[in-house]
């Protein structure tokens, strides 16, 4: 297998000018993310609160650490208070939402969102249905934040082999943000559209993907 540094310039040798790279790091050792630290990588993202904490602590401080996957209420608070979050990306509900906005609003933190839109086949998945965050919107729920900046949306194409279904999936992600964004023709900083994996980054990127979560392609399998 190539090494972690090797995989990563190559994949950022493909990345347009404007798309980031979030390095996915879940259930791989603080070594593996300290290689692709001194290959000069920045952005990392984890699914798994407990794993996120004790990994904080160990590596470098101006790491920008992304929380991506589903997010308990019960672990807002501890998320928070590490007040080391550069993008939640996996705001599912109007609840979780609110949670996080009283919780960073009595921690005296800011904290940036991503929407996780739902438009994949599998039930299994987490998120918004599109017609739910365009009513969001469409109803300026936004405006009740006191402590959270929505700065755009997160989605998953359906599992499949199926290129034509994935790219439409990807599609259909980026036609809601352009919803929303004609919805609220004043909102500010809504301009990330984080979508695209390992196996399907480069079709998220021709939907218009300005942020591309890549695990297995830079460390490997997972061994979970
Ligand atoms: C695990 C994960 C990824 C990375 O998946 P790979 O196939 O390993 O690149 C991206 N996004 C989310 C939300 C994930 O949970």
């Amino acid at each position: 297998m190539a090494s972690i540094a090797t995989s990563l310039t190559r994949i950022r040798s493909t990345l347009p000018r404007g798309v980031e790279l979030v390095a996915v790091s879940k259930f791989h050792p603080t070594e593996a993310l300290l290689e692709a630290y001194e290959a000069g990588q920045r952005a990392f993202g984890e699914s798994r609160i407990q794993e996120l904490l004790a990994k904080i602590p160990m590596l470098p401080d101006d790491i920008r650490w992304h929380f991506i996957g589903h997010l308990q209420t019960n672990k807002v608070r501890a998320l928070v208070a590490t007040r080391r979050i550069a993008l939640i990306e996996s705001v599912d509900s109007e609840r979780l939402l609110e949670l996080i906005d009283k919780e960073s609003d009595r921690a005296d933190v800011t904290s940036r969102v991503l929407m996780q839109v739902h438009v994949a086949q599998e039930e299994t998945k987490f998120g918004f249905l599109p017609e739910e965050l365009l009513e969001y919107f469409k109803a300026r729920r936004f405006e009740n934040l006191r402590a959270t900046h929505i700065c755009g949306i997160m989605g998953m194409a359906s599992n499949t082999d199926d290129t034509a279904r994935i790219s439409a999936d990807f599609e259909a992600i980026a036609d809601i943000k352009r919803q929303i964004e004609a919805l609220c023709p004043d909102l500010r900083g809504f301009d990330i559209l984080s979508m695209g994996m390992s196996d399907d980054y480069p079709l998220a990127i021709a939907a218009g993907s300005n942020l591309v979560r890549v695990g297995t392609a830079i460390f490997g399998a997972r061994q979970y």
